[in-house]
């Protein structure tokens, strides 16, 4: 059985006093035991260390993005070794708004989590359509691209999680049906069925994001393929602790 993941995703918000506060409504928050879920958190790089402090033990923290290969002269980018060494256990890669904004490509996102695997994080393997996309109907295409350059140089799947998060809805409050994400999910895990192997697919978690909120998370949790969330705008208000019990 594939354990509920439910990620954070605080992207470029906050500041420290609003962060102590979102981990003070965290701490407080009563959810079903880490057998049951796992809640990993995302902020911004500089404070990682301040919430990694103050973060009840139950819960993990992620970055929101790392440097493709080894550290040295790459002014402005984090390395995994920096994680590793912070005790940071997991990344999040390939988010849309880094493939749209940085132009970061399908190979690029591929090498990235290649070496964050290789330097023991976890990685939250982000995908997804465009409205376009989705309206010329490439929606399975688009996804299966980004996947396959990821599984390309991906040899070992243990420490991955994917994420389906369809750019019209991230931050748009128009959602994915539980019926359109259960439909893409199944696509992405007969890919991986049919191009990685059965075991793979069988295990490997998909989280959907999108305009998840305390309202919407139940149902889509309910698809049998929807294994968690990664939530955006909701993580850093209380529903984000709906959206975590939704794993029941
Ligand atoms: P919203 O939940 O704000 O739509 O953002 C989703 C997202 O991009 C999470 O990574």
């Amino acid at each position: 059985a594939r354990k509920f993941i439910v990620g954070g995703n605080w992207k470029c918000n906050g500041t420290a006093e609003e962060v102590k506060k979102i981990v003070t409504m965290l701490n407080e928050a009563e959810v079903p035991s880490e057998d049951v879920v796992e809640v990993v958190v995302s902020p911004p790089f500089v404070f990682l260390t301040l919430v990694k402090n103050l973060l009840r033990s139950d819960f993990h923290i992620a970055a929101q993005n790392c440097w493709v290969r080894k550290g040295g002269a790459f002014t402005g980018e984090v390395s995994a070794e920096m994680l590793v060494n912070l005790g940071v256990p997991w990344v999040i890669l390939g988010h849309s708004e880094r493939r749209a904004l940085l132009n970061e490509s399908n190979e690029f996102v591929g090498d990235k989590v290649a070496y964050a695997l290789s330097q023991g994080l976890k990685v939250i393997a982000c995908v997804g359509e465009t409205l376009e996309q989705r309206e010329s109907g490439s929606t399975v295409a688009v996804v299966a691209a980004q996947t396959k350059a990821i599984a390309e140089k991906t040899s070992n799947w243990d420490n991955v999680v994917l994420a389906y998060e369809p750019v019209w809805a991230i931050g748009t409050g128009k959602v994915a049906s539980p019926a359109q994400a259960q439909e893409v999910h199944f696509e992405l895990r007969k890919w991986l069925k049919d191009n990685v192997g059965a075991e793979v697919a069988a295990s490997t978690r998909i989280m959907y994001g999108g305009s998840v909120n305390g309202g919407n998370c139940k149902e889509l949790a309910s698809q049998p393929d929807v294994d968690g969330f990664l939530v955006g705008g909701a993580s850093l208000k209380p529903e984000f602790i709906d959206i975590i019990k939704s794993a029941t």
